[in-house]
């Protein structure tokens, strides 16, 4: 199986779900930004604070601080590992690059989640997560179709993109996704 491995989707598409699972029954590293920096919150840091204030309006905090934390986990880590939330625009995804060839690394496959605007929100008002209401998720979703979703054409470019359906059960997702990373 490919053992290097990036999500990429909207928020609500289950991408947290499928990577802690996927990470779990293999053996990856998961390194997910959201989470990383949600314990940075918990911490209580000065760091945390800003960070509070950034997530809570549903913007990005900025591309040096994500780096950092992306930078220092895979120095460390050279097993498989799965990205989830990063990179989150281009110049993530460009300094991810250059990081990754430092290290001697690279991504063997980016896995797409695709999932209605109507069900996404319905998912995340489900979640009730402190950047879960309605006019935040609006505004994430808006940042993802400007920042992020301009990744779905750079990955494809460079041919390590599939696309997975991520309507259905958990179960059922897993499975469609375990079958884009045979070999
Ligand atoms: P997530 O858990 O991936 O939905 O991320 C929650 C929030 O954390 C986002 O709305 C951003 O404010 C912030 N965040 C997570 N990952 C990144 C990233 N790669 N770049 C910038 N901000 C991020």
């Amino acid at each position: 199986m490919k053992q290097r491995l990036l999500f990429l989707g909207p928020p609500g598409a289950g991408k947290g779900t499928q990577a802690q699972r996927l990470a779990a029954s293999h053996g990856l590293l998961h390194l997910s930004t959201g989470d990383l920096l949600r314990a940075e919150i918990q911490a209580g840091s000065e760091l945390g604070r800003q960070v509070e204030a950034v997530m809570a309006r549903g913007e990005l905090v900025s591309d040096d601080l994500v780096l950092a934390i992306v930078r220092n986990r895979l120095e460390h880590h050279h097993q498989g590992w799965l990205l989830d939330g990063f990179p989150r625009n281009l110049a993530q995804a460009k300094a991810l690059d250059q990081l990754l060839s430092e290290l001697d690394q690279r991504i063997e496959r980016v896995v797409l989640m695709e999932l209605d605007d109507a069900v996404l929100i319905q998912r995340l008002l489900s979640r009730g997560r402190a950047d879960d209401n309605e006019q935040v998720i609006r505004h994430r979703l808006e940042v993802y179709r400007q920042q992020t979703a301009p990744l779905i054409a750079h990955y494809r470019e460079l041919g390590l993109l599939s696309a997975v359906e991520a309507a259905g059960s958990v179960e059922e997702i897993a499975t469609r996704i375990s079958a884009l990373l045979l070999d």
